[in-house]
């Protein structure tokens, strides 16, 4: 008999995957957890019903996520992760040669110790690499805790429910503001273009009251909800339009090239209507 995953994206999209194995289900202290094998996309993490990554797709958010920021600064070294338990955006950031130390702050231990087991690909970085740090605790406490300490701040965070409600707050951008020095730079996941367009835009309003240069921009993702997702960057000096593509040392990547990174940042015209709020 043939089985199927189906997240239910919207009220009335869904997406089915014709799977092969369920590999480990539980409800942890903060969200529910699957973990299955797809004939499609192969292993990937559930969270709440909702898809978080699969090996076949997730070097385009995680490359995403990271190279703009850590390409935009011109020497990061101290770079932190909230949320990201998977380790995919850990596994990218310390392909940078200036970065020293990379922090994942992750509120729900289970995802890490799932990860390493069952997407050991992605989870790689999490075990041995002296530059990383783990720490199992909620992003928000660790943000008000840290002052003038990070050039990069990633917040690859899930959807805005449950424990992430607060990672799309004002309180917690101006937190993020306070936590980077005086030229960091932040990036956060903010979701579909196509579902998702109010969050674009107050995400944009929120950073813009407190970053001089705020940018959105797009990566396509085939499993998140329409296939097209989007990243908004925050930061006190560096842009993405003034990087000299031309200098830049290569690093190993699928998706990203430099190129793609200034292209990224052309929007369609509705998603410029989003960012702009009209
Ligand atoms: N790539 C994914 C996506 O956009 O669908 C997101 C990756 S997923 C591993 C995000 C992680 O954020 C989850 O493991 C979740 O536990 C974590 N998270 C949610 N709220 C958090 C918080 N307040 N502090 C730290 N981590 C949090």
């Amino acid at each position: 008999m043939e089985m199927w995953y189906t997240e239910k994206q919207t009220p009335s999209v869904s997406l089915s995957l014709k799977t092969t194995k369920t590999l480990h289900v539980e409800q942890t202290e903060f969200q529910h957890l699957a973990m299955i094998e797809t004939e499609a996309f192969g292993r990937m993490l559930v969270l709440d019903g909702m898809v978080q990554t699969s090996v076949v797709d997730e070097f385009v958010y995680h490359e995403m996520i990271a190279h703009p920021a850590l390409y935009t600064h011109p020497n990061p070294k101290n770079v932190l992760v909230i949320g990201g338990g998977d380790g995919g955006t850990i596994r990218e950031i310390i392909k940078h040669p200036s970065v020293e130390k990379a922090t994942l702050v992750e509120i729900d231990g289970r995802i890490i110790e799932l990860s390493k087991q069952y997407l050991p690909e992605i989870a790689v970085a999490l075990t041995g690499e002296p530059k990383v740090e783990v720490k199992v605790e909620d992003g928000i406490k660790h943000i008000n805790e840290s002052k003038n300490t990070y050039d990069v701040i990633l917040v690859d965070s899930t959807e805005p429910v449950g424990p992430a409600v607060g990672l799309f707050s004002q309180d917690f951008y101006q937190g993020i503001y306070d936590a980077l020095k005086e030229d960091g730079l932040m990036v956060a996941q903010t979701e579909s273009p196509f579902f998702n367009g109010d969050l674009i835009t107050s995400v944009n309003k929120r950073l813009r009251n407190i970053f001089p240069y705020v940018k959105t921009y797009l990566a396509s993702i085939p499993t998140y909800p329409s296939g097209l997702w989007s990243f908004t960057m925050g930061s006190k000096k560096y842009k993405i339009e003034d990087v000299d593509i031309n200098n830049l040392y290569s690093i190993e990547t699928k998706y990203f090239t430099p190129e793609l990174m200034l292209a990224s940042t052309k929007l369609p015209k509705f998603v410029q209507d989003l960012v702009k709020g009209e």
